[in-house]
């Protein structure tokens, strides 16, 4: 699995470094449809990543508590963390 996974949803861009991931579930339980945790116990997106309310998807990437998740806005400005 790649170090770095990037998906578009719900107008931005979420990436995940999975080399920070602790597997702590925070983003996994506000947005179980975009994360999952995987059997290396680290997360990465689940195969299909639908839109989903942006806020909750914003929200979701910053409960993360080692910034794992980064989120940019649709002119490449980062959004999380802030
Ligand atoms: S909140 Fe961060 S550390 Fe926790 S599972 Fe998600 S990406 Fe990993």
């Amino acid at each position: 699995m790649a170090d770095q996974t990037e998906r578009h949803i719900s107008g931005t861009m979420v990436r995940i470094d999975r080399t920070l991931c602790i597997g702590s579930g925070n983003c996994t339980n506000l947005a179980p449809e975009i994360f999952e945790i995987k059997e290396d116990a680290i997360v990465d997106f689940q195969d299909e990543t639908p839109d989903i309310d942006r806020d909750r998807l914003i929200e979701s990437a910053s409960v993360c508590p080692v910034d794992a998740l980064l989120v940019f806005d649709e002119d490449g400005e980062q959004i999380v963390p802030e």
